[in-house]
């Protein structure tokens, strides 16, 4: 594929609302960011999961747009999921525009989208789609190639997973490394928002796309995140995005050590699922402890019962033996986990 380099700073920064609000919200936003980062966002029109969720003010925020472009020295960027979006910005002069996540699973629409760019020489990113299909990703990018759109860049926002995962997104890092073996001068962005969920998360996900050497970073920013009508979650304000982007650190790397780091990232991606299985069940066992507590409260019994500790304790190094699990680490692990069960017992007995 060939391509028009329009990227030349490392890490390049996209950063705004996850939704266009009002002209003074996105304006405040802008002026707060100009200087860090080198494209603003807002999305205009909203992709919810459910109906009656705020879907975006629609075409009347492209004017918003067009004010901060006059007003600061920030690029604008916008999400179009269909042909005629496309048409409205191209009118209105949007300096860059994306592709969703839950559009570049439907070649249908990323073609539509493509026919509406044909001849067009604006910088167009693609998301990766929801779930971890890489062809899908690529063809959206041929589709665009083939109508001679030659600014091209990847996002990488996280898959969703239907397993209880770390993040709202899986990252699944090795993705975005097979989609740069697949089309060498494609600059991948990261973005650790909808990767995350969590604001607090976000420096996080984004120290670890730059170690992988990904080329840039989209990230939500509100000046107040609670009030934002969406994502307001894992948008952060523009004193942390400056934050975030002081800290991080930048390293040299070689696409073989890329490999390598890929697959430690993959390992501590599956340790960091199994955690948070862990916690997830102990929260399970815990609201059976409460049952038990109220159970026993009814029917006078003691919360301690002798018998059933050591039937606890021997049916679990049992099975940790049959399993080749270290038996004293599951007893003291076992131990823990009683001590703490019978506290909560105590509590609800004492209400
Ligand atoms: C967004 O960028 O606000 C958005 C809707 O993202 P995604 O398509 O990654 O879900
Ligand atoms: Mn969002």
């Amino acid at each position: 594929m060939e391509f028009k380099k329009f990227i030349h700073k490392k890490p390049y920064l996209i950063a705004g609302p996850c939704s266009a609000e009002s002209e003074n919200q996105l304006l405040t936003i802008a002026k707060a960011v100009e200087g860090t980062a080198d494209v603003f966002r807002a999305g205009i029109w909203k992709p919810r999961t459910k109906p009656n969720s705020f879907e975006g003010v629609g075409k009347d925020a492209l004017t918003w747009l067009k004010t901060i472009q006059k007003e600061t020295t920030l690029k604008v960027a916008t999400e179009v999921a269909t042909a005629k979006h496309v048409e409205l910005c191209l009118e209105s002069g949007i300096d860059m525009l994306w592709i969703g996540a839950r559009t570049t699973v439907n070649p249908f629409y990323v073609q539509e989208i493509a026919e509406a760019l044909r001849g067009v020489d604006i910088p167009v990113f693609v998301k990766n789609p929801i779930h971890p299909e890489l062809g899908l990703w690529l063809g959206a990018f041929e589709r665009l190639e083939k109508v001679g759109v030659k600014q091209l860049a990847a996002i990488h926002r996280g898959f969703y997973s239907y397993e209880k995962v770390a993040f709202r997104n899986d990252p699944k890092w090795e993705i975005p490394i097979k989609l740069r073996k697949e089309i060498r001068d494609l600059p991948i962005i990261c973005d650790p928002s909808h990767i995350s969920g969590k604001s607090a998360l976000v420096e996080d996900i984004a120290q670890t796309a730059m170690d992988i050497n990904l080329d840039g970073l989209m990230i939500e920013t509100h000046y107040n995140p609670s009030l934002a009508l969406s994502d307001a979650e894992q948008q952060v304000t523009p004193v942390e995005l400056n934050s975030i982007m002081s800290n991080l650190v930048l390293r040299d790397t070689k696409l073989r050590d890329e490999e390598f780091k890929c697959q430690l990232l993959n390992f501590r991606n599956q340790i960091d699922n199994f955690d948070t299985k862990i916690i997830e069940l102990l929260n399970n066992r815990k609201e059976v402890v409460e049952h038990i507590a109220n159970f026993k409260n009814e029917n006078r019994l003691t919360i301690f019962q002798i018998d059933r500790w050591f039937e606890i304790l021997n049916t679990r190094k049992e099975n940790a033996n049959l399993l080749g699990v270290d038996e004293q680490m599951v007893e003291e692990i076992f131990a823990l986990i009683h001590k703490y069960s019978i506290l909560t017992q105590t509590k609800i007995m004492r209400k």
